[in-house]
């Protein structure tokens, strides 16, 4: 899931306090189970906007709207009534990923939208209250190779070849009690009897759909629209 949390109290004060009228849009989906935007946290984020607002002198007016995932647009889509007709909102905070945020400011072109977090990565909970990084999206997954580990998300220098000179006693060099990633793959191909793998030289990656080549799409022309016959649809 995505991995966020929320910006200082501060940074987000400084992006609305020249509003009067604000909105704070949470979201159920991964932001929900990372404690960062869920209906709680959109509440918590209101009384602190309230208590900064006191201590400026000014009073100020939130609503608050937490919809099921803010990276859809369904669910997004009836957001576009806050910015018609008496609904004066002037501003709009988004504890959504970036995704959520972007997508929360296309249904209000002519409003406004700030985000509230810091989208950090994709993870999953080590334990509770903590996150670990799992997987960077490269777009051509390799996990077949590596024991189910991933050296791109998980090891510092995101070696396909591992590990480097830095591995200590199962550790990175970097320190923090960070476990190297080609220990743990070297771990697990050993439990699985399958180290052999490791002879052969992973070449370099087709990096072209990984990030660097712009923003990526994916398109099932199974599930496009334009392809949709009455047979498929029944
Ligand atoms: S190899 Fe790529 S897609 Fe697979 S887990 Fe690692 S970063 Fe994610
Ligand atoms: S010590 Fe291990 S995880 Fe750290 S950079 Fe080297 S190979 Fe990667």
């Amino acid at each position: 899931m995505i991995i966020a949390e929320r910006k200082p109290i501060t940074e987000i004060w400084r992006l609305i306090e020249s509003y009067r009228q604000i909105l704070v849009v949470g979201c159920r989906g991964c932001v929900t189970v990372c404690l960062a935007g869920g209906a709680r946290e959109v509440a918590n984020l209101a009384n602190l906007l309230h208590l900064a607002a006191r201590e400026h002198g000014c009073s100020i007016t939130i609503l608050q709207h937490t919809v099921e995932r803010q990276c859809e647009y369904e669910f997004v889509q009836p957001l576009a009534a806050y910015g018609q007709g008496d609904c004066s909102i002037e501003a709009v905070v988004s504890l959504g990923c970036g995704i959520g945020v972007q997508a929360v400011a296309e249904c209000l072109p002519d409003i406004p939208v700030y985000p509230g977090l810091n989208t950090s990565f994709l993870g999953m909970p080590e334990r509770s209250g903590r996150w670990v990084e799992r997987c960077h999206a490269c777009g051509q997954c390799i996990l077949d190779k590596t024991g189910g580990i991933c050296p791109i998300a998980r090891c510092a220098k995101n070696l396909l070849n591992g590990p480097c000179g830095g591995s200590q006693h199962g550790q990175c060099e970097i320190g923090g009690g960070t476990d190297c990633a080609w220990q743990l793959i070297y771990d697990k191909l050993s439990r699985l009897n399958q180290l052999d793998r490791l002879k052969e030289i992973a070449l370099p990656k087709d990096w072209s759909k990984d990030r660097d080549g712009g923003p990526r799409r994916l398109c099932r022309e199974d599930w496009e629209e334009d392809n949709f016959t009455d047979e498929v649809r029944e």
